[in-house]
């Protein structure tokens, strides 16, 4: 299950991938020779927009001129585009790009599974998202090894208790302050990246505060962040270890050219993860890449019903 059948990584794959390589090797070294500057010269050539087709211009131990102790210098690049910032303004895309993509999106982790799915994920050489909770503190070290694999994080709440949650439109704030310390501490920046328990579309939150959603749908974008919703389900959130059979019907569908699949990544959902394989290979038969999301990726959101 793990052969790709003759399928390729895209070349942006390839190059992410490289990066990595580069990036270990970097670290590596330096955890030879303890050199901090050193770190940041190598990594700041691996990170280079234009990265060069050879060897000619690879850092030397002499190379003078490096900032002293960045943090988390790897992820600059990733980390100027997918920080919260709410003063910047992007252009959403709310219609399909046009090229076959599919945009996997795990809710609710990190939890026992989070390592499988991470690792079923590099044996593709595709990477996904990550909607996290506060819920499980034993698995956070989790959030950041996502991050660092080419994942992207988005926050989902701090407890993902609805009734918390959907108290009040400053209940649900202060949850999500709570939650993006959580993943500023793991990845060092608060991301902008939002999923609502439940889709925007839920009714539940309705038992609590009627109209909320209407109101976070317009305040969270309002606010700089982005929330998103998903267009096909996995059915994973029907019941504990969802039949594998299931999952992969339910998520290996027709009809969508972008597409952002739900899925769960908790203790009691391992068959998400073992149908993840056969979910990788139908759509990678069919033409489709994946991509981790960020600001150019589309975007979905439903009908808000309250
Ligand atoms: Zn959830």
């Amino acid at each position: 299950m793990e052969q790709l059948n003759g399928q390729r990584p895209s070349a942006h794959d390839q190059q992410h991938r490289a990066r990595g390589l580069i990036i270990a090797a970097a670290v590596l070294v330096v955890a030879l020779l303890g050199g901090a500057g050193l770190l940041w010269s190598l990594v700041a050539h691996a990170s280079g927009s234009a990265a060069p087709s050879d060897d000619s211009d690879t850092p030397t131990l002499l190379d003078a001129d490096a900032p002293a102790e960045p943090e988390l210098p790897a992820n600059d690049e990733r980390a100027a585009e997918l920080a919260y910032d709410p003063d910047r303004q992007t252009d959403w895309s709310y219609q399909s790009n046009g090229q076959k993509v599919v945009y996997l999106t795990f809710d609710d982790g990190p939890s026992e599974n989070t390592e499988k799915v991470l690792d079923i994920l590099d044996q593709y050489g595709i990477n996904a998202t990550f909607f996290v909770t506060g819920n499980d503190p034993d698995y956070r070290g989790s959030i950041r090894d996502a991050y660092e694999r080419g994942n992207t994080i988005g926050m989902h709440t701090m407890t993902h208790d609805y009734k918390t949650v959907y108290a009040s439109e400053d209940a649900y704030f202060s949850d999500l302050d709570q939650v993006a310390q959580v993943v500023k501490d793991e990845i060092g920046y608060v991301p902008y990246l939002v999923r609502f328990p439940g889709g925007s579309s839920n009714t539940v939150s309705a038992n609590y505060s009627p109209g909320l959603m209407t109101t976070l749908s317009e305040d969270v974008p309002a606010r700089g962040y982005q929330y998103y919703d998903w267009n096909v389900s996995s059915g994973d959130a029907a019941g504990n270890n969802v039949a594998v059979d299931t999952i992969v019907n339910s998520s290996c569908v027709e009809g969508y050219t972008n597409i952002m699949l739900l899925c769960h990544d908790s203790n009691t959902k391992a068959t998400t993860a073992e149908a993840l394989p056969r979910i990788i290979q139908y759509y990678l038969d069919n033409g489709y890449t994946f991509a981790p999301i960020d600001r150019s990726s589309f975007v979905v959101h439903h009908k808000v019903g309250n």
